[in-house]
């Protein structure tokens, strides 16, 4: 199935809004009248710069992974030069491609990476490790002044073992989501790792970002379920003990874990499984305000119940998911009005959480008693299953939104952190507040809290405004900047799943004090001393500094 260049995922598939019309008028009643976003029709119109690779490194990095596996197509080249990101998008509609990769590799065996980085660092040529390209932070944009050679993974797509009775699996980096489960599936065992980017982003990404799925709150995030990795650098491989647990220092695979390609490919990983649940029960729940979901999430992971899935959006996230939804036919939408005016919640000003639990029959029921318990001391009401089954159906399909967004050239963005509980609601207001402010008032902010631990949780933002045209991207920066600071004046995390990439780097100082940021560089001094892999992401490094 072909993909869009210029977009999200399959190139026939749209965002399925069952009253368009309605869903659009309410959207410019939001943010003021509509306009057209500006796409090119084909990438074959971009011109890009002739690769820097002379012909000798071109030869000597087709030597080392075969002659089939290297192309400078100027297609190929500009889809790997750009992920994901609205600033990513903003600019390959218009077919600007500001940094080219000189070259896009794809090898097939760890043996070919680890000859094809000893090639690379022979010419001082730049790597970048590309698994499904879906970085929301630039961490796939070529940045350095070097030549540079993308090694997109996407061959290296195997499983080479399932242990049954460890319940682990090793598989090779480049293998994506849907294929992952499927291989585990035919077992009964699952990862239990689903990121909405779930069908076009890769293990070896996911580990290099510590990446968190929709159901991290039972699974945890994906670094958590690594128990080996290897990763190939240039001059040596190193491979991380395959055991439960250690006490022999730092711990290897979590130093790894995050390191963006900045360090080397990781060419595969041990993962953890879990047993495919017998049973997914996620319901529906209304709190009449945000702050009583927020207590009730507390409460709940306090409790020692895991909840798989615990999402709580705020007011405004309410309110625009009420938007999209077919409004129910006459004798529900009686029902549900009856229902909710009983327990004197008005939906529009009211904060919807969607939570269940993965499991066998008598431990859900067991979970969902306690739980029932909870939520309701906190002034949450039921909705049922339907809610549930409606997240469910469409986890992954909110991507293809954003596409229809940018088509009526509307600034559209996500950004995410995650704070502990004494400090949670104060975090989600000044950051809410420093969007707002940042977009003069004039677009629409709104927030979920979908990753939950004993000790806080995440928040995610959304934020919508119409384009600056002409002035896009230094609207988004904007924007960007403010709502990165104030994270970081209230004492959130710099990310809590998306990474550092080239946006938040300049904040790292900041962020993790002078000796942390010494302690990255002497990891990037150990096992990259030519800053050849993936330069300008995650770090400075001593050719580069951009600290705020
Ligand atoms: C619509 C959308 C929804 C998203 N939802 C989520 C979500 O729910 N949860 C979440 O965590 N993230 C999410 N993301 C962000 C993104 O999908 C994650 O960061 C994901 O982990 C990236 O995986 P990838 O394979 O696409 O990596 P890429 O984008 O290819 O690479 C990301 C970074 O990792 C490095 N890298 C990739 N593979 C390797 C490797 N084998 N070895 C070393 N370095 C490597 C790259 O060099 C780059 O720095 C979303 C993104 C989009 C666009």
């Amino acid at each position: 199935m072909a993909t869009k260049w210029w977009g999200w995922g399959e190139e026939q598939r749209t965002f399925p809004l069952p009253h368009a019309e309605q869903f659009w008028a309410q959207v410019s009643s939001w943010l003021g009248e509509l306009g057209v976003g500006q796409r090119i029709e084909s990438l074959a119109e971009v011109a890009l710069p002739p690769s820097r690779l002379e012909s000798k490194a071109l030869d000597a990095l087709r030597a080392a992974s075969g002659a089939d596996s290297l192309t400078t197509d100027s297609v190929d080249r500009a889809v790997h030069s750009l992920g994901q990101s609205y600033c990513d998008l903003v600019r390959i509609r218009r077919g600007e491609i500001p940094h080219a990769t000189d070259a896009v590799i794809y090898p097939e065996t760890e043996e070919q990476v680890a000859a094809l980085l000893n090639a690379a660092a022979e010419r001082g040529v730049a790597v970048i490790p590309f698994g499904g390209g879906t970085s929301v932070l630039g961490g796939v944009e070529p940045l350095g002044a070097k030549p540079t050679v993308t090694l997109d993974l996407q061959r290296m797509n195997r499983m080479l073992r399932l242990d049954p009775l460890a319940a682990t699996a090793t598989l090779e980096a480049g293998v994506l989501g849907p294929s992952l489960e499927q291989q585990l599936n035919a077992k009964g065992f699952t990862l239990g790792h689903f990121p909405q980017s779930f069908e076009y982003s890769s293990l070896g990404g996911w580990i290099a970002t510590r990446s968190a799925g929709q159901n991290s709150t039972l699974y945890g995030k994906i670094e958590h379920r690594v128990e080996s990795l290897r990763m190939a650098f240039p001059g040596g491989t190193i491979a991380t003990p395959a055991v439960p647990a250690a006490a022999a220092g730092p711990d290897l695979n979590q130093i790894i874990a995050g390191s963006e390609g900045v360090l080397g490919v990781i060419t595969q990983a041990t993962v953890r499984l879990a047993l495919l649940p017998r049973r997914c029960d996620y319901r529906g729940y209304v709190f009449p305000a945000f702050q009583a979901g927020v207590e009730a999430s507390r409460e709940l992971m306090q409790s020692g119940l895991r909840p798989s899935v615990l999402r709580l959006s705020d007011e405004a996230e309410t309110e625009v998911t009420l938007a999209m939804r077919a409004p129910p036919r006459a004798l529900m939408a009686a029902a549900e009005g009856l229902y909710l005016a009983l327990r004197r919640i008005r939906l529009e000003d009211a904060a919807l959480m969607i939570v269940g639990f993965d499991g066998d029959e008598d431990q859900i029921r067991s979970d969902w008693r306690r739980a029932h318990r909870i939520l309701r001391r906190h002034q949450g009401s039921s909705l049922g299953r339907s809610p549930g089954r409606a997240w469910e159906r469409s986890r992954f399909e909110l991507p293809y939104l954003r596409d229809l967004l940018l088509d009526h050239a509307i600034m559209v963005d996500t950004l995410e952190t995650a704070v502990t509980w004494d400090r949670y609601l104060a975090l989600y207001r000044s950051v809410r507040d420093a969007i707002a402010k940042a977009m003069d008032g004039r677009g629409l902010v709104m927030a979920h809290l979908s990753h939950a631990y004993s000790d806080g949780a995440s928040l995610y933002y959304t934020f919508l405004a119409r384009q600056a045209e002409g002035r896009e991207m230094e609207q988004w920066q904007h924007v960007k900047a403010a709502a990165t600071d104030a994270i970081i004046a209230a004492g959130g995390a710099l990310s809590h799943h998306h990474g550092i990439g080239s946006d938040h780097r300049p904040w790292m100082s900041r962020y993790l004090g002078e000796a942390g940021v010494r302690t990255l560089a002497a990891l990037k001094q150990t096992f990259d001393p030519q800053n050849l892999m993936n330069p300008g992401k995650l770090m400075a490094t001593s050719e580069d500094s951009s600290d705020v």
